[in-house]
């Protein structure tokens, strides 16, 4: 049987989460045996549903602005982000000058070759 601590834990995250079959069943077990904790689940249960009732208001204006700009990702991020896509472009160019370099050498072999034979 669970410990009082543990079912309450197992309550407050069952407000928000899935739990597992086997803690959902020891947690009905618990509840169904233990008023304390029946009670301290109802209290969860009353304030999650008075929030998700409460109107949604907009953040002030000051908020949001802080919040977008915690959002972007940091100059080093950034940067790196940078970084990666210029050497994918670096490495797009030199495969094509190499093949194109080869190309080259194969169809100097080739005239020459057919230079040789006449
Ligand atoms: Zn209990």
């Amino acid at each position: 049987m669970l410990d009082h601590a543990r079912a309450q834990d197992l309550a407050a995250a069952a407000i928000d989460f899935d739990l597992a079959v086997d803690e959902r069943a020891e947690l009905d077990g618990h509840l169904a045996a233990c008023p304390a904790c029946r009670a301290y689940a109802g209290g969860l249960e009353r304030d999650a549903r008075m929030l998700a009732e409460r109107p949604r208001a907009a953040a002030p204006e000051r908020v949001a602005r802080r919040i977008t700009r915690d959002a972007r990702p940091a100059w080093g991020a950034r940067s790196r982000l940078a970084a990666a896509a210029v050497g994918i472009v670096v490495v797009a160019v030199v495969r094509r000058a190499i093949k194109q370099l080869l190309d080259g050498i194969v169809t100097e072999s080739e005239r020459r070759a057919a230079a040789a034979n006449g």
